[in-house]
Parts: structure tokens; sequence; C-alpha cells
């Protein structure tokens, strides 16, 4: 398989195709509409009395129980309320309470925690762009971002690696480790690029990275101020622009990770561990999605159609875009927050597939395209 190909998603006509040839329709608006009647395509009924966060909970129900037929999201239906680019840029975020350093070694918290307990604050009606935390250095107090979408590229990048072995042979390390002073890692990670157009690799760089001794049962060392950063063209923006948050301008001070880096800390961990040295990597905050998410996911990039406005107040159809599968990813999430006890939330994401104490993945042979 191709790196395009693991990358590639259908259209909408892809999408209906194995439908309508069920019915011997052809690909037209109507055989759509017909498709609906048929009970084919689900078009959910937005009530105008509905405020967002009753609308939000019906359709993360929806998007729960489809099934393998499709969804249409009706015009009235507003899956982001800004567009891709003002999403990415004022969005909201997942927030990890604020903790001192000390107070993080002090009580031993680790990521997942942080973000188990953010979800007490999670709201259906909110349109979020990922989860964050903010570093602690004193120099640069930098919000670090985590969209959900760029660390499920990142799982395909590197998971798929360990099963096809078509990536695994192209990530490598391009400098030596250093290990600092026994608690942080240094690398760079050669990381393929998955654009079409741009076929060279991504030179990642890793710095702060929380380490400790192999079979060490210590992890309290921060994982707060990882610092991750590539010359991908996705950061040009940023870069620019910078971003509005809660009334403050970010620009310079906001980090939002994207695949290539997420794979290179995924790599890491994994060559730490198998490559007979003293240490391994003591902490992930790239929180891998469980088998239910996932299957979310797919629904979202497969079985998910929307109808936006074009010329004349005519409707066409459309599949979704990152930033909307980002969102609809978090809808999820604050569904099964809002529905399942304290203890249990967080089950979406993560170290399930991902041993902290020997700092080993599990197989995700589910994460496959
Ligand atoms: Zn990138």
């Amino acid at each position: 398989m191709s790196l395009e190909k693991i990358f590639e998603r259908e259209g909408v006509k892809g999408m209906v195709l194995p439908k309508l040839d069920k019915y011997n329709l052809p690909f037209s608006r109507k055989s759509i509409e017909k498709l609906v009647t048929l009970g084919e395509i689900i078009k959910p009924q937005i009530i105008k009395s509905f405020d967002s966060e009753s609308e939000n909970n019906y359709i993360a129900c929806v998007l729960k129980n489809i099934g393998d037929k499709i969804i249409l999201l009706p015009i009235e239906y507003e899956i982001i309320p800004m567009s891709p680019i003002k999403q990415r840029k004022k969005g909201s975020t997942l927030k990890f309470k604020r903790y001192s350093e000390s107070q993080v070694l002090y009580y031993h918290l680790t990521p997942r925690q942080m973000f188990i307990e953010s979800l007490s604050n999670i709201e259906l009606s909110k349109s979020y762009t990922g989860y964050e935390w903010q570093g602690t250095l004193y120099t640069e107090k930098e919000f670090k971002v985590v969209p959900l979408v760029e660390i499920i590229q990142a799982c395909k990048i590197f998971f798929n690696s360990k099963e096809t072995k078509i990536l695994s042979e192209k990530i490598e390390i391009e400098h030596k480790i250093y290990y600092g002073d026994g608690r942080y890692a240094f690398a760079n990670v050669l990381v393929p690029s998955v654009s079409k157009k741009n076929t060279e690799k991504r030179s990642v760089n890793l710095r702060r990275i929380p380490i400790k001794r192999k079979n060490s049962l210590n992890e309290r060392v921060s994982w707060l101020n990882i610092s991750v950063s590539s010359l991908c063209p996705e950061h040009d923006w940023q870069f620019h622009f910078g971003r509005y948050y809660g009334g403050r301008f970010r620009k310079g001070s906001e980090k939002i990770f994207c695949g290539h880096e997420i794979a290179a800390y995924f790599y890491l961990i994994n060559y730490m561990k198998n490559s007979g040295g003293d240490y391994v990597i003591a902490h992930n905050p790239f929180f891998v999605p469980n088998e239910e998410l996932y299957k979310i996911y797919k629904v979202l990039t497969n079985q998910v159609m929307k109808e936006v406005l074009v010329d004349n107040g005519k409707t066409a159809l459309s599949i979704l875009n990152n930033a909307e599968i980002e969102s609809m990813l978090w809808l999820s999430i604050a569904h099964d927050a809002m529905t399942k006890k304290k203890e249990e939330r967080g089950s979406y994401l993560f170290t399930k597939y991902f041993n902290t104490k020997d700092g080993s993945f599990y197989t995700n042979s589910y994460i496959k395209t």
C-alpha cells in the first residue's frame, strides 16, 4: 500500500456509490434523497427549539448508533461555528488545570490523570479543537495544543508502519539522543511526509522529553515542558498569525502539534525501549484513541456528509473537513463524559494501548485503513 492510499479519503460519490448500486440508482441529488426515504441515509432533523447542547447530544447519539448507514447532516446543523482556519485560531480547547511543576512532581500527576480531571469541565455546546496544557518554564510559558485528528494521523504513520513496514523503514533517528541530566532526552527524528505533493521527510526536533531508568518506578519527571518542533508547512500560518484566545493574543506562545511530530514522539518511545539503552520515556501526553473512538473517527471520515450552502440559496453535498471531524470527535467524548461516572470517564483515549510502566505500545491492530 502506498503512503497516499493510507491517507486517501473518498468523496461524496465514493461514499454513496455502494448504496446507489444496491438500488440501481444513478449518482444524483435526487437519488440521494431517495436513499434518505429508503432509510439508507439518515438525515437527522434539527428542531428549531433545540439549543446547541441538545442538538449536539442528539447528533452524538446518531453517530454512535449509525451502523453501516450514512449520515447526511442538514444545513441547519452547524458543525463548527467558524471557517476551519478561524476555528483553529479561535476554537475552544479542553484545558488541563494549571499546576506548577513542583505540584506535578509532588502529586505525581500523569497526563492521563490531568486529562480525566479536565473532562469534568467539558461542555457539549462547545466546539473543540483539541486539548491543551501550559508549559511552566519561566522563559517560555507555551500553550501546548493537541488535536485528536493529528494523533490519529500519527497513529496511522506509526502503527501502519509496524504492520506494513512501509513507514517504519522510513522513520529514522537523525541525531543521537542526549540524555541531559538523566531526566530529559533530546533527539531529532525524520518522519515521512504524508502529502501527495511533498514526499520528502520531515525533520522533527524533540526537546525536554521526560525519561526514567528502565525498570524504575520513579516517573517523577515533569512532562509539562515537552517541546517538539518541525518545519512542516502546516505550522506556517501559526508562525505568521498566532491565535486569539479568551481576548488574549497568543502569537508565538502557542504550539499546535502536528501528526509528524506526534509520530516522532511515538517512534522515540519505541526506539528507546528497544535500543538496549538504560532509559525509557516516562510519560506520553499524546493519547491514543481506543477502538470505540477510532470507530467514530472512521464513521466521520467515511459515512458522514453535510449540506453546504452554494449560490442561489441551493445546497450541495460535501464530506467533513478536519476541523469538523475534530469537533465531532469531541462531541462524542463530551457525550460519553456526561453519561459516565467520573472514574469511567476518559476511557476513549489511550493508555490502555500504551504501557507507561515499560514505555511499550500494545498492538493497535484496529488502527488500519
Ligand atoms: Zn507536520
